[in-house]
């Protein structure tokens, strides 16, 4: 099928003016034309991986489930950017004999631009993402950033065989904004695990393959986790915020945690890799266990939506401290999102201990 007649079939538009969701076909040749752009992309620089994430992302944090286009300003995708690469800007420390410590290199030839940036924001005494978000030169450096990203990876991603193939939105970009073409959006947001695993896999082999990281990272090192992983220090920063903030319960079972307890990601951290301020909750070391990788059942969704309406602007305030960025409308979105994706595909949630119940429509009711 040509990419033309992908494009044509998309176009048709509803009675109430909205597009059609992507067929199962279309689905399946997006997958595809994903596919190929790992497969024959030419990706000298991790920038390209960074894109496709923060396509994704954005498609979750600011799309819906139609088969609209998505307009997103290049500031949004400037910014998305700066927080991908941000836990990458440290020193990595590989803990492997003779290895060296420093902060990976992006590329193969002079360190990323955008990386440099981020180091600057460092060096000006940022040692989170929410102070450097503060700083008088973050607009700035944001600014720079997406100018990288608009003249290098946009101009890239959709390069296959030497040719543009504009599957995913239409180049040369609109002034100041980039528009994901009609059913990009359903497709980024039905198969955003998908295509995060793939654009993580391919982002830290890139990171391997570059010669000056051989210096730095032992072979059998889990770059995942320092790449795209939360700092476990920074989780026990924000413990006693939550502990003061629950009174010392479980969200989930509401009962006394004596000792410790456990930092959960309310929507979990394999369905959404961001740390927003308001998804911590904190819970038995047990009921966190027992959660695992699933989506809470509708009481703790409701309790969730309830605490964070009552308490937003201080969980923002008190986390930002602790150097996590708060965004309440944006991880109200990735629930609605992640919720109304379970019951499309049939999905469960965890109620407690063993108990699961199946994520039925009435769920969606606590979004509006
Ligand atoms: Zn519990």
């Amino acid at each position: 099928m040509s990419v033309g007649s992908f494009q044509a079939r998309q176009t048709n538009s509803r009675h109430d003016g909205t597009c059609a969701c992507p067929t199962a076909e279309q689905q399946l040749e997006f997958l595809q034309r994903i596919q190929s752009l790992f497969e024959d992309g030419n990706f000298s620089a991790t920038y390209k991986y960074a894109l496709l994430m923060a396509l994704a992302e954005l498609a979750v944090e600011l799309g819906e489930d139609n088969g609209n286009e998505l307009p997103l300003e290049m500031a949004k995708i400037g910014e998305k950017f700066a927080e991908l690469y941000w836990p990458q800007t440290v020193q990595y420390v590989s803990g492997v004999a003779g290895t060296l410590c420093d902060v990976l290199k992006q590329n193969h030839g002079a360190q990323a631009g955008a990386i440099n940036e981020l180091l600057n924001l460092r060096e000006a005494g940022a040692n989170t993402l929410s102070k450097a978000k503060n700083l008088p030169n973050w607009p700035s450096a944001v600014q720079r950033i997406t100018e990288t990203v608009r003249t290098m990876p946009i101009k890239h991603l959709q390069v296959l065989g030497g040719r543009q193939v504009p599957f995913l939105y239409d180049y040369p970009l609109p002034h100041g904004k980039l528009v994901l073409k009609a059913g990009v959006m359903f497709n980024l947001r039905t198969f955003h695990s998908l295509i995060q695993q793939l654009a993580r896999n391919g982002w830290i082999s890139h990171i391997r393959q570059i010669h000056f990281n051989r210096e730095i990272v032992g072979p059998t090192d889990d770059l995942e986790r320092f790449m795209f992983g939360t700092s476990r220090n920074s989780l026990q920063a924000v413990l006693p915020i939550l502990a003061k903030l629950q009174s010392g319960r479980c969200f989930y079972c509401d009962g006394d945690i004596r000792t410790g307890g456990h930092v959960d990601h309310f929507i979990p951290w394999s369905r959404f890799s961001r740390d927003l301020a308001h998804n911590f909750v904190l819970a038995h070391t047990g009921c966190n266990s027992f959660k695992s990788d699933m989506l809470a059942a509708r009481i703790h969704l409701d309790n969730w939506v309830r605490r964070n309406e009552k308490y937003g602007a201080e969980i923002a305030g008190n986390f930002g401290e602790a150097g996590f960025v708060g965004d309440e409308a944006g991880i109200l979105s990735v629930a609605s999102w992640a919720y109304g994706q379970a019951v499309t595909s049939g999905g469960i949630a965890w109620v407690e201990s063993k108990v699961t119940e199946p994520v039925s429509p009435a769920y969606l009711a606590v979004f509006g």
